[in-house]
């Protein structure tokens, strides 16, 4: 698998290019700040040590801001990598905040709740002195959720004497989430997505979509689709893919009920005889490949190379995983004529509403849905909108624009 932190950095290298500023990007060639720990855990009697990771890669702009992840496949590579694209995420749609990203190397489906507790705990014992609301402010990403953020909030609050709900985001509403937290991925998503069918006069009851994960950002998004009237025609977690072989859309609202109660998007048990022969079962690597409108991928990075990228079928795709089209791809994509709708912007949403809830936390305001969705979509809109300016007057693709415009903030 390509390195994700070579792929962002030639992100970077193509965009700053295009600017003519390679030097005065230099310094965001590496992390400002990179902290390792193992965290030890009793799991069945015995002590077992997990490594984990925080990268700070990036605060001229405001706090470092990002995820933390728990995921067997966790590298510093990785988290370097999305540290980075935090830092271009959080210039590409203007919040005063800066780039970081943790990260656990455990399969969280191995440990019960007590060990979850004490690994999470243990992170925020870890790394406790660089964190902080004005210094590093985590928030969850895949396999983290705000039953999570709670233990970590708390454990900070026990270090330092005091609760600080604005040091972590992305917690439960109890402790100080912000309402509209949750959907704030795919929402930005979608209104972006939105805006450009409009410009191309794309009719969502003729447009059919796949959705690659199923998770708080796929799902919701699959969701959001079904409901504008979308055929939502496949969609895939990380066991199985499911297509509709009849074009007409499968039932988010059973897939989505399925995977809540018995963890799987396979409709089939809950179909007759007759709908389950239209349903044909792929690989969740195979899923993108099948022919659509429009590609969503919601899952993990890497998932569209070099190899595949010549039988992706989609003449759109969003990237709401962070880095799931190489570099490699993109080229292969954009010469085939290929709208790459990139992470960077697409993905956006989550962090602008944890900005949203920081702020909220340190004003002591709560803010309802509405008003939150309504400061969302505006900001989405105008960064969608200066992008694609940059990309025309450019004539290149919207991941280079996203870049330009983010590094002429983060420029030296
Ligand atoms: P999640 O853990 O809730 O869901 C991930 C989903 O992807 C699950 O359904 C899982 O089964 C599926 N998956 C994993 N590997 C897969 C594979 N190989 N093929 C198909 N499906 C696979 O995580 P999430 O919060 O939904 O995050 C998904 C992506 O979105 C990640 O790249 C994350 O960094 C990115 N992201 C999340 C947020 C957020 O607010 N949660 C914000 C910005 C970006």
């Amino acid at each position: 698998m390509p390195s994700a932190f070579h792929n962002a950095m030639s992100q970077l290298t193509t965009a700053a290019r295009q600017l003519g500023i390679e030097k005065k990007v230099s310094h965001l060639r590496k992390p400002k700040r990179i902290l390792t720990a193992t965290i030890p855990v009793r799991v069945n009697g015995t002590t077992k040590r997990f490594k984990a990771f925080r990268v700070q890669y990036n605060n001229s702009r405001g706090p470092f801001k990002g995820g933390i992840r728990f995921h067997e496949n966790v590298s510093l590579d990785e988290v370097k990598a999305l540290a980075f694209w935090m830092t271009i995420k959080t210039a590409t749609v203007g919040i005063p905040m800066g780039g970081g990203k943790g990260g656990i190397i455990v399969n969280p489906k191995n440990l019960n709740q007590t060990e979850l507790e004490e690994l999470s705990r243990g992170y925020v014992r870890a790394f406790w002195k660089n964190l902080g609301p004005k210094k590093d402010v985590p928030a969850p990403d895949v396999n983290t959720n705000a039953q999570i953020m709670g233990w970590m909030v708390d454990e900070y609050g026990k270090l330092t004497g005091k609760l600080q709900p604005p040091v972590i985001t992305g917690k439960s509403i109890a402790q100080g989430g912000s309402l509209g937290r949750e959907p704030a991925t795919a929402d930005g998503g979608f209104f972006v997505l939105d805006t450009i069918a409009k410009e191309r006069k794309i009719n969502p009851k003729k447009t059919s979509v796949i959705v690659q994960g199923f998770g708080n950002v796929g799902g919701i998004m699959a969701m959001l689709l079904y409901r504008a009237g979308y055929k939502v025609i496949g969609v895939a977690d990380s066991r199985i893919g499911i297509f509709d072989t009849t074009n007409k859309g499968l039932d988010i609202n059973l897939i989505t009920r399925l995977k809540k109660q018995k963890g799987t998007v396979d409709p089939t048990s809950a179909l007759k005889p007759a709908q389950r022969k239209t349903i044909k079962k792929v690989s969740p690597e195979k899923i993108i490949e099948m022919p659509c409108d429009i590609l969503v991928l919601a899952a993990l990075e890497n998932q569209v190379t070099e190899k595949n990228a010549r039988r992706i079928n989609a003449p759109i795709l969003l990237e709401l995983a962070n880095g799931p089209v190489s570099p490699e791809a993109d080229k292969i994509l954009d010469a085939r004529g290929v709208t790459v709708i990139p992470d960077v912007l697409a993905n956006a949403g989550g962090v602008t509403v944890s900005y949203f809830e920081w702020l909220q936390n340190i004003k002591k305001q709560r803010w309802t849905e509405a008003q939150v969705r309504s400061k969302l979509k505006p900001i989405m809109i105008a960064a969608y909108r200066r992008i694609a300016k940059t990309a025309k007057r450019h004539t290149v693709s919207l991941r280079t624009a996203a870049f330009m415009t983010a590094l002429t903030l983060l420029k030296k």
